[in-house]
This record gives structure tokens, C-alpha cells and sequence, in this order.
């Protein structure tokens, strides 16, 4: 055992202390009682010591009591240990009030819940939004204010992955939960009310007008049919230009109903567990029939569990294999092929064509994208296709990923995370 610097300076007072009054009772003749009287003293000595401490941690000061020996340097770790704590609590108390300042001025709501989904605070936006009322409804559980179903079943679940939408009060409110410190959450929240109207007048607007132009172009491709039957050389091409186009907007068309649709549905009604090896050979077997042996598919298809609608499958697994083969020159490989882990099942569709520039991909899900328009025409594309493939995917909470470089080729992977259930 290694005794500090100051308790060694205390024994070796103490030693001196005993021998001053062993000495001086010596000397009178009274040696043993002299050395009682010498503790006794050094213990009272310490008791008072002992009481000041106990009375300056009651109240703290700035100044602590003045000491000597091994008390002073109690005295003096001790305040500065207090000053260090002052210290910390002023950055806290100061940090707290500049978030709350911050978070008063935000346009959205949130709200601070403790473990137990009691309120322990709010800013103004959320009164705004949730008729939380300033003083009464700190201290109350958000469940019992906000008693909308999906929301306190999303509360309860305490599954905070993805934000909830929600209806509250004629009001579409986007909600975020995110757990922080000691088991305590922070809720942010938005009025979506605006957007989601918009939203719905815009895919209305895509799926009406879809809906509009299909009987039109149906009777036109009719009468371009019947004029392909009795033509006269002169005539071949123009007619056959135009019968060309008009396929050309029907798929369009076609594709654009199949796009607003897949928006309407927010999620799956109905999950059935997919026989995906049959699913993939089916669309495997097309992609063949489609390619005319211009290039060299190959599949390697293992039992992977994905639960969804199998029609939607189809089509994103379809759209990808198309593609490949659109996107790569002839001669060149595709191939289809599924793995899985821990994390769930992926199916990837891989070829070594033509690639795409980095600057792109993070593009290529939107509506009428198309690295190079003229290509994606002249292959009979529509640039629709890879978003209903990230529409159907996000159905099915998978997720679209794409690794490509020009030149080389491209892999599109779908990743299919693992159900609880
Ligand atoms: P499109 O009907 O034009 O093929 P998509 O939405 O399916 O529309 O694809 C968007 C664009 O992504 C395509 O125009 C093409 O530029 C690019 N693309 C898609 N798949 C591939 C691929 N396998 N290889 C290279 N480019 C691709």
C-alpha cells in the first residue's frame, strides 16, 4: 500500500505530536495520561474539522473553511471541485437554453418525452399543431393528447426506424421519434396537410389526363392498322414512323396508369410469401424469349423468402432484365442471381454493358430520366421504368441499389430486408 505525500506529512505530525506530549508529560511525571490527553485532542481536532465539512457541503460557498495538514488539502480539492461543477452546469444550463431558444424558433413541432411518454416539454409550433396548452399539458402522457390509433400504436411498438404519417385534427402530420440521453425521446413533427393535397392533384392530374389520351390513341393505332393493310409503297414510311410513335405512347400511357396506381397504394393490403424460384425462372425464361440469343443470360437462382404482391415482383425484376439487355451491346453477358444474410435477401441483375456515369445514378428512379435519351428511344424505352421499380420497392420496403461505371457494365440490386414474422 503506497500512502499519498500528505498522509505520510500527517503521520509524521501526528508522531511529532505524540513525542512533543510524551515529552512535556514526561518532564511533569504524569507520561501516560499526558499521551491520552494528546489523542483526545487530535481527535476533537478532527471532528471539528469533520463538522465544518459537513457544514460547508449543506451550503456550499465560494470560500471554503481554512484548514491546515491534511484537512486544507480536503478543503482545497473539494472547492475546486465545486467550481468545476459551476462551471459545467452554467455550459449546460446555457446550452439547454440556446436549444430551447432554437427549437422555440423552429417552423415544426417537437416535443421532449421522458421513458415513459410523459411530456417534459414543447415549443410554441407544437401548440400550434397539437392544441398542446402551455402549462397543463407538461407532465401529461402524449398518448392520452394525441389519441389517434396509428400513432399510439407506432408509440408503443418503439420501432422509430421510419417516420409516421398520420391524420390528426383535418390535419396529415409527418411525425419523426428519435431516442437520445437517458432513455428519453424526441418527437418532431410536421403539418403535411398542404403538400399531401398538392401531391394527390398532381398524381390525379398525371392519371387523369393518362386515363384521357388512352381512347384517342387506341382509335388512332385502330386506323394506322387498318391503313398498314392497303398501302402504297410511297406511303410505307410515314405510315410506318406513325405506327411506331403511337406504340411508342401507348406504352407511355400505359406505363404512366401503372405508375399513378402504384402511387395511390401507400402500403401492401395483403403479404403473401412468394414462390420466388418460380417468379425468377418465369421472368428468367422471357428475358430470353425477349433477347433472341443477342446475348448470354445466365441465372443463378437460389430459395429466397420475400412476402409481397407477385405481380409487382414480376415487373421490377422484368424491368430490370429489359433493360440489361437494352443497355448492353451484343455479344455481352447478363446475369440473374439471388443471395441472402442476416440482414435479409437480395436479387441482382448484372451485365457488362455500356455502365453508367456516377453523376447519374442517383437520378435514375425518376420519372422520364435518361442518361442518353436518344439510346433509351431508339431501344423502345420509355424512362418510366426504373420508377416503378423504386415505386414497388418502396411497397415492399426494399430498397433499390446500383453499382455502375461506364464502359464496364452495371449490377441492380434489390435488397428485401428479413420479416419479424
Ligand atoms: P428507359 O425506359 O429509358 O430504359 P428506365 O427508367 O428503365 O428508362 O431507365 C432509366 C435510364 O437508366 C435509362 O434510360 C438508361 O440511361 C439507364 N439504365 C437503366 N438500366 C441500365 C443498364 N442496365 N445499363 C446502363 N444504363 C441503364
Amino acid at each position: 500500500m503506497t500512502l499519498s505525500a500528505t498522509l505520510q506529512r500527517e503521520l509524521v505530525f501526528l508522531v511529532a505530536w505524540m513525542l512533543f506530549m510524551l515529552t512535556i508529560g514526561a518532564v511533569l511525571g504524569v507520561a501516560l495520561p499526558a499521551l491520552f490527553a494528546a489523542l483526545v485532542l487530535y481527535i476533537l481536532w478532527h471532528l471539528h474539522n469533520l463538522n465544518r465539512l459537513v457544514q460547508w457541503l449543506n451550503k456550499p460557498s465560494k470560500n471554503t473553511p481554512e484548514a491546515i495538514g491534511i484537512w486544507d488539502e480536503a478543503f482545497f480539492k473539494l472547492h475546486n471541485q465545486h467550481l468545476r461543477q459551476r462551471k459545467s452546469r452554467k455550459k449546460l444550463t446555457k446550452v439547454l437554453k440556446r436549444f430551447q431558444r432554437s427549437t422555440k424558433a423552429m417552423p415544426f413541432a417537437t416535443v421532449v418525452l421522458d421513458s415513459n411518454n410523459v411530456i417534459e416539454w414543447f415549443n410554441p409550433a407544437s401548440k400550434a399543431l397539437f392544441s398542446f396548452r402551455s402549462r397543463l399539458d407538461i407532465g401529461q402522457r402524449i398518448d392520452n393528447l394525441i389519441r389517434q390509433p396509428e400513432f399510439i400504436k407506432y408509440l408503443s411498438k418503439k420501432d422509430f426506424t421510419k417516420s409516421l404519417e398520420f391524420d390528426n385534427q383535418q390535419k396529415k402530420i409527418s411525425l419523426n421519434i428519435t431516442e437520445y440521453g437517458n432513455g428519453q425521446y424526441l418527437l418532431s413533427a410536421s403539418d403535411i396537410t398542404q403538400r399531401t393535397k398538392l401531391d394527390e392533384m398532381r398524381r390525379n392530374f398525371i392519371s387523369n389526363a393518362s386515363h384521357e389520351l388512352r381512347t384517342p390513341i387506341t382509335v388512332m393505332s385502330g386506323y394506322i392498322e387498318m391503313l398498314q393493310k392497303n398501302i402504297n409503297e410511297s406511303n410505307r414510311f410515314p405510315v410506318e414512323k406513325i405506327s411506331q410513335q403511337t406504340i411508342r405512347m401507348e406504352k407511355i400511357i400505359s406505363e404512366l396508369i401503372e405508375l399513378a396506381k402504384l402511387e395511390a397504394t401507400v402500403s401492401i393490403d395483403k403479404y403473401e410469401n412468394l414462390d420466388m424460384t418460380r417468379l425468377l425462372t418465369e421472368v428468367f425464361n422471357e428475358a430470353i424469349a425477349l433477347d433472341q440469343n443477342k446475348h448470354t443470360l445466365l441465372s443463378d437462382i437460389e430459395d429466397i423468402k420475400i412476402t409481397g404482391v407477385y405481380e409487382e415482383i414480376r415487373i421490377v425484376i422484368s424491368n430490370l432484365l429489359t433493360n440489361a439487355i437494352r443497355y448492353t451491346p451484343e455479344g455481352g453477358e447478363i446475369i440473374l442471381s439471388t443471395s441472402k444474410d442476416d440482414d435479409g435477401y437480395y436479387i441482382h441483375v448484372k451485365d457488362n454493358g455500356i455502365g453508367i456515369g456516377y453523376e447519374h445514378i442517383a437520378r435514375l428512379t425518376e420519372r422520364f430520366y435518361r442518361v442518353d435519351e436518344g439510346r433509351s428511344r431508339e431501344k423502345g424505352g420509355t424512362g418510366l421504368g426504373l420508377a416503378i421499380v423504386k415505386q414497388i420497392l418502396d411497397h415492399h420496403d426494399a430498397i433499390l441499389t446500383i453499382n455502375s461505371q461506364p464502359g464496364k457494365g452495371s449490377q441492380f440490386t434489390c435488397f428485401f430486408p428479413a420479416r419479424d414474422n
